[in-house]
């Protein structure tokens, strides 16, 4: 059972547009989430260790995103509405609530481009309102000689190997089922890609495992990747570091000295091993014809 809230704002405008996914606004119909990856950075205190058990979902957002929404077209301050950027806009809870069909239906209606993220083949239900959107959607001047696409559609995944995945994604979708997902989004003639992050150190950040995601996904269509590190955040109980390292000890106890090497004091693996990562997924998205980011 999903707890119902309302709450006082829907539309989060950023001060800087995002580097990766372009997105100028955000929209979070939920708040929680049921795929309870153990790595998310929105984890800790006010979620607890089970983000399944505090979703919420909230119930007002169509009537807030019609006023905000409205008022900024109005003053032609288009930019890319992220759905999601802090829960899962496809949860199965989704199916019934169509809350965020509610708001693509009133992001088509204000003509805003939008950028889905998601891990769940749900979206499929949508194309027909976001094959609308792609079309109808004014982009904001600065990307519209880069992009021409209103809709961009993206999967993501950490891992291709579905035992993995089953450990630290528990309730999403197989990272098969969301490629094939994907392939349906291109077949239906969408802009679609895959944001591998994070990369997991040692356990998904080989030579040959990030050339085998890459392949794999240009094997499956997508149009663009992009590869990103792992973060771990927080030292309480619920936190994603906490969290993570506790599934190193139970799984791969040998990684943990070299996690402890990799991150020390930060949040982020070192300077270094980032930019060995992107150099990385440069030369081979390079090799398979592949983006390496959306633009
Ligand atoms: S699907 Fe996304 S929002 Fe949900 S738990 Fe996983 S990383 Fe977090």
């Amino acid at each position: 059972m999903v707890n119902e809230i309302k709450v006082k704002s829907i539309l989060n405008k950023h001060k800087k547009r995002d580097d990766w996914f372009l997105d100028d606004y955000s929209v979070n119909p939920y708040s929680g989430c049921s795929f309870n990856c153990i790595y998310c950075y929105i984890r800790g205190s006010k979620y607890g260790e089970n983000m399944a058990k505090t979703l919420s979902a909230k119930i007002n957002a169509p009537e807030l995103l019609e006023k905000q929404l409205s008022r900024r077209a109005k003053r032609g301050e288009y930019g890319i509405i992220a759905l999601s950027s802090s829960t899962e806009p496809y949860m199965p809870i989704e199916e019934k609530l169509k809350l965020t069909r509610k708001l693509l239906e009133i992001i088509l209606k204000y003509r805003f481009p939008v950028e889905i993220a998601t891990k769940s083949k749900l979206v499929l239900r949508d194309l027909d309102l976001l094959k609308e959107i792609a079309k109808n959607a004014i982009l904001p001047d600065d990307l519209e000689p880069k992009l021409k696409h209103g809709a961009i559609i993206s999967f993501s995944i950490s891992t291709l190997d579905e035992k993995l995945a089953k450990i630290l994604e528990p309730g999403a979708p197989k990272p098969i089922e969301r490629l094939d997902a994907m392939k349906r989004c291109k077949e239906r003639g969408f802009f679609t890609g895959i944001c591998f992050i994070p990369v997991l150190p040692f356990l998904s950040d080989s030579e040959e495992q990030v050339e085998e995601t890459i392949k794999t996904v240009k094997e499956y269509g997508a149009d663009f990747i992009f590869v990103g590190g792992l973060t771990l955040f927080g030292k309480g109980p619920a936190d994603c570091k906490t969290l993570y390292y506790k599934f190193l000890e139970k799984y791969h106890p040998e990684l943990v000295p070299k996690y402890k090497s990799l991150y020390r004091i930060f949040f982020a693996p070192s300077k270094e091993y980032q930019k060995e990562l992107e150099e990385k997924s440069r030369r081979l998205c390079e090799r398979y014809g592949i983006k390496n980011g959306i633009i």
